[in-house]
């Protein structure tokens, strides 16, 4: 295990080693998508525009049929149609990743159950996965996000209100699968930024945390929650800028907020893609792309001064992109 020395948050893109990407690609790009609110009505004509531009990025499941009514729903894996279409997805090399066990809160065995289900189906235990926001279950979620006075900061800017609700992580908790993920699961989900070149904002991911052990490695994300944020992120400017210095994007997204608009594609949305498909980017799931930076650069384990440097990074984002 080695610290990230050199590409360690002070450095700018000018100093950070430029990475070779595989077949002598430019630069690489690709989406976590949050399942929240997905049907196979909103997203599979979203799906369909990325599968025929030739793009390979990651879909987030609920593997479990959820109780209740929350806030946020959407088809899980216990929809025939639905699971068969996402399994039709990874057969075209897209990934699919957990956002949880189901859309509402689930107990430790029902997380297991969940973990074994999405293995059952998919071949494979998850390899990347992302936080729901309604999951108390969640893991170094709320204000677990972040470490000693940026978890003051972070309490007093959220009115305390994902304070000690996730519990994940918590031994002895009824909620704790901690000891799952870390024997399951490869990279979760934390930091959102609101620059599109995120290995720029978080130039040692993928990165263990001592302070959260639970986790094996974590990465961060661009800020892309719904159509109007993805598009905003993703300008021409900024991927001709991701272009030219070499950069890695991962965004985070909701392809079921606004990108499919009763049956048509947002014209933007569309046409941004198209442009970005037509450069000489590394299209590839999340965990490829992970994947290669591991290999790259060997462990990263965060000190404490990159942790700290982080986290007030993303602390100041939120002030201007809001919760994520
Ligand atoms: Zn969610």
């Amino acid at each position: 295990m080695r610290s990230a020395g050199r590409v360690g948050i002070g450095s700018s893109a000018a100093e950070r080693p430029r990475i070779q990407w595989p077949d002598g690609r430019d630069f690489a790009f690709t989406i976590f998508d949050d399942t929240d609110s997905a049907t196979l009505e909103l997203v599979r004509p979203v799906y369909d525009v990325l599968d025929g531009l030739g793009l390979r990025t990651t879909k987030s499941v609920w593997p479990l049929r959820g109780e209740g009514s929350p806030d946020f729903s959407g088809s899980t894996c216990a929809d025939p149609e639905y699971l068969a279409w996402t399994l039709g997805l990874q057969a075209k090399g897209f990934e699919i990743g957990y956002h949880g066990a189901t859309f509402v809160t689930s107990p430790r065995e029902r997380v297991i159950a969940a973990i074994e289900r999405f293995n059952d189906l998919y071949g494979h235990y998850p390899l990347s996965m992302a936080n729901h926001l309604a999951c108390g279950e969640s893991i170094y979620w709320g204000a677990d996000r972040v470490t000693g006075i940026n978890r003051l900061a972070y309490n007093l800017l959220t009115r305390f209100r994902g304070n000690g609700r996730f519990r994940g992580h918590c031994e002895g908790d009824p909620l704790f699968w901690g000891d799952i993920c870390k024997e399951k699961v490869r990279y979760v989900r934390n930091f959102t930024f609101k620059e599109l070149d995120t290995l720029a904002a978080c130039p040692m991911m993928p990165y263990h945390d001592p302070e959260r052990p639970y986790v094996n490695h974590w990465f961060a994300s661009s800020e892309g929650r719904n159509v109007e944020a993805f598009n905003r992120c993703l300008t021409e400017a900024n991927m001709d800028r991701l272009e030219a210095r070499g950069g890695a994007s991962i965004m985070y997204t909701h392809f079921a907020s606004g990108f499919n608009d009763d049956g048509h594609i947002n014209p933007r949305f569309q046409s941004l893609m198209e442009r970005l498909a037509g450069k000489n980017g590394w299209f590839v799931p999340v965990t490829t792309l992970l994947d290669f930076l591991a290999q790259q650069r060997g462990p990263t384990v965060i000190s404490d001064r990159q942790r700290q440097g982080l986290e007030r990074r993303w602390l100041m984002s939120k002030l201007t992109i809001g919760p994520s």
